[in-house]
């Protein structure tokens, strides 16, 4: 997308939703944004803490912008920013509210800086206006179904990931194993056990029924598709943080971890991931081993931070 490229110092403008903001300085907020064209962009807002600032309450996570950026060297600088989608009908329940955070914070983990992804955009601003709309208990799951899918991950469901034998008659689909990525017969079965109701679910929102699926009234077999995306959804997320650093997480492994945190900004990391919340590899620890040497030991390592980035 060079074609694209913008110098420092000069103004893009682009529509975007507000992933994530951390506080800088006295006033201000570094933004994490997901952009339509330019994938995701971290930009500075200046005086955004203050209560009489220009940006009001726009550049709240969840929100949808049209924002005029400065680049910059390491972060850009929002100069403007519009509401398209305001934040209204996202707070109106706290239901609301927990599954746009949870689509925001899937699509935060999932983009990457400098790689523009139009499609998951596209799906992030539809699955936000949709939760804005009707809270169905599926619209989290749906998105995290659909995303997988989009990235070439849709999960077999028909047959039997392993032996191929369709569902149906004789044999019947019981488990769903995610390094095989689909579901298993009882004579294959690995994983974790699903139920017929929850793969007819999947089924549905994978085969072109997703208004049929978000239709349904909370239930057992709702609750065991969401905790199934939400499991498909990390285990994808790591096995691509994985690839990305394979040697990072084989020198940690090594270590108890003791305290994680990221020492420039105060996101919290995921100790298993050894990532922080941004889904960006990094490391700031203070470890404790007992495994090496016999007796404990106290390093500190740090490593790239997300801010810094
Ligand atoms: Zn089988």
């Amino acid at each position: 997308m060079s074609s694209l490229a913008v110098a420092n110092g000069e103004l893009y403008r682009d529509r975007a939703v507000i992933l994530r903001t951390y506080k800088l300085r006295e006033s201000d907020r570094i933004v994490v944004l997901l952009t339509q064209r330019f994938g995701k962009v971290r930009a500075v807002a200046k005086g955004v803490r203050r209560t009489n600032s220009k940006f009001g309450s726009r550049l709240e996570p969840m929100s949808h912008v049209e924002v005029l950026l400065r680049k910059g060297r390491d972060l850009d600088l929002v100069s403007q920013a519009e509401s398209v989608d305001g934040l209204t009908p996202m707070l109106s329940s706290l239901d609301r509210a927990a599954q746009g955070m949870a689509v925001v914070e899937a699509a935060d983990q999932l983009s990457l800086e400098g790689e523009p992804d139009e499609r998951l955009y596209a799906m992030l601003v539809g699955v936000l206006r949709t939760i804005g709309e009707s809270p169905s208990p599926l619209n989290v799951a749906a998105f995290f179904w659909k995303v997988l899918a989009m990235s070439g991950l849709s999960p077999v469901l028909d047959g039997c990931v392993r032996c191929g034998e369709a569902d149906g008659g004789e044999t019947a689909l019981v488990a769903f194993d995610f390094n095989e990525g689909g579901a298993l017969c009882r004579r294959c079965r690995s994983g974790i056990s699903i139920s017929p109701a929850a793969l007819d679910i999947m089924r549905d929102i994978l085969g072109g029924r997703l208004r049929q699926a978000l239709a349904l009234e909370e239930s057992a077999a709702t609750s065991e598709v969401t905790a199934l995306a939400t499991r498909a959804l990390e285990h994808h997320i790591e096995r691509r943080l994985r690839t990305v650093s394979v040697s990072l997480r084989t020198s940690l492994s090594r270590w108890a971890m003791m305290s994680v945190a990221c020492q420039v900004c105060p996101q919290p990391i995921s100790t298993k991931l050894s990532t922080c919340v941004s889904g960006v590899v990094l490391f700031t620890l203070r470890q404790r081993s007992t495994a090496d040497f016999g007796r404990p030991t106290t390093t500190a390592r740090s490593g790239r931070c997300c801010c810094e980035m």
